[in-house]
């Protein structure tokens, strides 16, 4: 609590309700969730109105950028290609391409393929038939950042990387079916991780789903592994990524010299799909789907 309201008071969240009508209940809960041990959100993590809007909007640029690479992304096609086309369609929406320049990153996109789990920098390779590839895309759009990613199969694919690919876009629908207030990062991170190993994948440790919307990574770090009823409790407007890298080998990652590209260290496949999503009232909206 930064500062003790009384009922009647505006609410901290800038609604213009008073607080008793507002987020008093909610914070008697989260304060009794507190005292059991839980991990509740600081107040910076719960979006306002306004600032949902910009970051749907921002999302929603980022899954009309992805789909325009559905038709374009094929065998012959240069990885850097692919970023130049992001880069335009973005700067074309009066939206900037949040990876360029980010912690001295290059490129505008990410384009991870087959036993690249993510951060894979767009170069001169030719995409080939029967390669799967991530192709991870974040907006910022008037201030706000939206960030989606999907997997995109170059022609006639192998039984292994269609089902590792089929396999991993579950694990991001059960993940965010677990995204209601009151659950905790750890149920999303528990679901994914038994569905994926059910298949014999597994998940990436090492990366995650995070905090996004005014800034790129914001709290909380959402893992893809480990148990339920741990990790930080979800509340209405926290607004976050999930984004399953599911393995069809070792879990294990190394990253490469360039201090970015992180593969699978046996060279198994690696897949990957992301949505930003917002907690609800009840449940969830996923913000980067038009
Ligand atoms: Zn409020």
């Amino acid at each position: 609590m930064i500062k003790k309201l009384s009922r009647n008071d505006l609410c901290w969240c800038g609604s213009g309700e008073k607080y008793k009508k507002c987020h008093m209940e909610q914070d008697l809960l989260l304060m009794d969730m507190k005292r059991k041990g839980c991990q509740i959100p600081p107040r910076k993590l719960i979006k306002t109105e306004k600032q949902i809007d910009g970051i749907r909007r921002s999302s929603q640029l980022t899954c009309r950028i992805l789909d325009m690479l559905e038709e374009r992304v094929r065998a012959g096609v240069k990885t850097i290609e692919i970023d130049s086309w992001v880069h335009e369609a973005t700067v074309k929406a009066g939206a900037y391409p949040a990876p360029l320049n980010y912690k001295g990153y290059p490129k505008s996109t990410c384009t991870s393929i087959n036993n690249v789990i993510c951060h894979g920098i767009p170069d001169e390779t030719v995409l080939q038939e029967g390669d799967i590839v991530n192709i991870d895309v974040t907006c910022i759009l008037d201030g706000y950042y939206g960030d989606a990613s999907r997997m995109y199969m170059i022609g006639e694919v192998s039984d292994e990387a269609r089902k590792l690919v089929e396999v991993a876009r579950e694990c991001l629908t059960l993940g965010i079916e677990q995204v209601k207030p009151f659950n905790r990062t750890g149920d999303i991170a528990y679901t994914i991780e038994q569905h994926a190993n059910s298949h014999g994948f597994s998940t990436v440790q090492e990366f995650g789903g995070h905090g996004v919307g005014l800034e790129f990574h914001e709290e909380p770090f959402v893992p893809h592994y480990g148990k339920r009823d741990a990790g930080m409790v979800l509340v209405p407007n926290m607004v976050f990524t999930i984004e399953p890298m599911v393995n069809a080998g070792s879990h294990k990652c190394r990253i490469l010299a360039d201090r970015w590209t992180a593969v699978t260290v046996d060279n198994s496949l690696s897949a990957q799909w992301e949505h930003t999503v917002r907690v609800t009232g009840d449940g969830v909206e996923i913000l980067s789907q038009l």
